[in-house]
């Protein structure tokens, strides 16, 4: 009869896909139980929007079923999403494991609409997650996730409202929509640094900020408050985005944040009567982009009415639409990213 510490040697030899590594090495495995010729294998993921989550839990099966002696294996899997930067002492967020900037060359590229719905999509695989809208100039979070309510304090610190499943903050909740706001220099940056840290967030996985466009005084003081945050370009697909996002990437690695990948938006067109593709802007632009740069390609976006109809109502797609094409492409990406992150924070683990 097979024992438990034989099944513990075969799992030894299964690897994390993308590292490498055994997985009882990374500690993913958190039990092993053998009862009646059926065996339970508890597993822990670094994220539960893991990319490779069936890969892995299909290995361990595989390697189990082989075994004479069984003849049920099953897997119950959780999550515990690992921090992919160093806290330091001084840290403003000692309780946020990743803060991912999203950032852009221009306006109007879909930034806004990417970073909603990937902190839905993120949160809709069970992280905590938080969403900080860091356009002070043009905050349009409140509008595209529909927030009326005014925010609550608990007399220290400002609550912030919860949409969909994530912790939103914006200037937006704050300001009237026509008011201009002709803030600059310091006081940009003390209103930025507030929203990190007067507001409550408590324990976040993922705290995603969106950037304002091009390079200005925000995401400098992004990266002088929290320096080991990292950062993701949406571009759209045509040559001249692409020069545009460009800059935006180098301003990052020149504030030292580093770039995870490129979001293409607007990748194609599906056409809402014939459900047909059609290529609008070209295609290819972030891919070449992100390999030109030597980062990842996270993925792309169709250009839907319904992401549009979303963002307008909002209601973002990965809530009104979940199986649709757009809402399956911001899952992906949203599971690249988690993964890459996964990634950098198992390394950050072993230094
Ligand atoms: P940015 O933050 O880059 O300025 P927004 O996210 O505000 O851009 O998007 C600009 C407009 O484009 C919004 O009306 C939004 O609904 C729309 N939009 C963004 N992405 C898509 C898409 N993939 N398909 C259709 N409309 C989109």
């Amino acid at each position: 009869m097979i024992k438990e510490e034989e099944i513990w040697k075969i799992l030894e030899k299964i690897r994390d896909p993308e590292l490498g590594v055994s997985i009882v090495k990374m500690g993913m495995i958190k039990k092993v139980e053998l009862k009646n010729r059926k065996v339970l294998v508890e597993c822990e993921l670094t994220t539960p929007a893991c990319p490779l989550k069936k890969e892995i839990e299909e290995s361990i099966r595989e390697e189990l079923r082989k075994i004479d002696g069984i003849d049920d294996v099953e897997i119950k899997t959780t999550a515990k999403v690992l921090p992919s930067r160093r806290v330091l002492p001084e840290d403003i967020l000692p309780n946020v494991k990743n803060i991912i900037a999203i950032g852009s060359g221009k306006g109007g590229v879909g930034k806004t609409t990417v970073s909603c719905n990937l902190a839905i999509a993120l949160a809709q695989n069970g992280a905590k997650v938080g969403l900080l809208d860091g356009d002070i100039y043009g905050p349009s979070v409140p509008k595209m996730l529909a927030i009326k309510e005014p925010v609550r304090t608990d007399g220290k610190k400002l609550i912030p409202p919860e949409v969909h499943g994530i912790k939103v903050i914006s200037i937006g909740f704050f300001i009237t929509e026509d008011t201009p706001l002709i803030w600059r220099g310091p006081i940009i940056s003390g209103a930025l640094r507030q929203l990190f840290t007067d507001v409550d967030w408590g324990e976040l996985d993922y705290l995603i900020v969106d950037l304002p466009p091009g390079t200005g005084d925000i995401p400098l003081t992004l990266a002088q408050t929290l320096p080991n945050a990292h950062g993701v370009i949406v571009t759209t697909p045509q040559p001249a985005a692409y020069s545009i996002a460009m800059k935006a990437l180098m301003m990052f690695r020149k504030l030292n944040l580093n770039v995870i990948g490129v979001i293409e938006n607007m990748s194609y067109f599906i056409c809402p009567h014939c459900k047909g593709r059609v290529d609008i802007f070209g295609s290819g632009g972030g891919k070449e982009l992100a390999d030109k740069l030597g980062v990842s390609f996270l993925g792309g976006i169709p250009l839907d009415t319904e992401i549009r109809i979303g963002s307008d109502e909002g209601i973002p797609i990965v809530v009104s639409n979940p199986s649709s094409e757009a809402a399956k492409a911001y899952h992906e990406i949203a599971k690249r990213l988690a993964g890459k992150l996964s990634i950098i924070s198992y390394k950050l683990l072993k230094t």
